[in-house]
């Protein structure tokens, strides 16, 4: 049996990444496959714990800019988060693995609320942990949840699973052919080439508490295995261990 390079990880899956190949909405095929891939790294004995994100339904950045309360706009992401952890942990409880939804704002007839502890026993337990509609507040991303939910549960490294990228490029791929992909890289070359990882808040926060990342494309079967056992793939952004 391969042997993980991890213990207990985060996984960040955007909500595009729920969404495959159409860009918005939940593809349920593709979130098989998404469910496929956890199932075969949660045999490992690896504790996945999951943060899902809101973007394929609805962001709370677009609709203040359409002249929505932002607080409003950010719940109702928060919402959309909940959604798509519904969708995900039917998927992999399709697939036998025993999953927990935990969500941030109280929903109790739909998921269990956020608690620390609570969520570190059911990894022990082997069982898929979602946190779902992120830290609970508005102004906040996914991507902060992850950084927060890693350092609360002491995972050691969040994986970032990106739909259509495959890694950190110096400029937008689909725009600049001169753009180059970085295999490592720190916080800090993140935070100060404004480079679009992930929002300053959730780079600051994993620099702080010294969180490593990688960044990989989920398009690709296996990816998520490969993350795991240390293989190079996608991008790194080393925390200063
Ligand atoms: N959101 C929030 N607080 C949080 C997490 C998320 O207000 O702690 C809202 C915010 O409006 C965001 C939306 O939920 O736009 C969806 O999350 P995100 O944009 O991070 O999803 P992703 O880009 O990963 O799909």
């Amino acid at each position: 049996m391969p042997q993980p390079k991890y213990r207990r990880v985060v996984l960040k899956l955007s909500g595009e990444a729920l969404a495959g190949e159409k860009g918005f909405g939940i593809d349920p095929l593709f979130i098989t496959s998404i469910a496929k891939q956890i199932r075969e790294v949660v045999e490992l004995g690896v504790e996945v714990a999951i943060v899902v994100g809101g973007g394929n339904i609805w962001r709370g950045l677009a609709g203040s800019a359409k002249g929505m309360d932002r607080a409003t706009a950010d719940y109702m992401g928060m919402l959309a988060t909940v959604m798509n952890s519904l969708a995900l942990q039917d998927s992999l409880e399709r697939e036998g693995v025993p999953t927990r939804v935990q969500s941030s704002i109280e929903m109790r007839q739909v998921a269990e609320p956020y608690i620390r502890r609570r969520a570190i026993r059911h990894l022990e337990k082997k069982r898929v942990v979602i946190f779902a509609a992120g830290t609970g507040n508005p102004y906040f991303s996914t991507d902060t949840t992850a950084a927060l939910r890693a350092a609360e549960i002491e995972a050691e490294v969040i994986l970032m699973a990106k739909n259509k990228v495959d890694g950190v490029y110096s400029a937008d791929p689909d725009k600049d052919t001169n753009a180059i992909k970085y295999d490592e890289l720190t916080y800090l070359q993140v935070l100060n080439q404004g480079l679009g990882v992930m929002d300053s808040t959730a780079s600051s926060l994993c620099m702080d508490n010294d969180i490593s990342l990688i960044v990989f494309s989920i398009s690709e079967d296996g990816n998520i295995m490969k993350a795991i056992l240390g293989e190079k793939i996608g991008t790194i952004v080393r925390g200063n261990e």
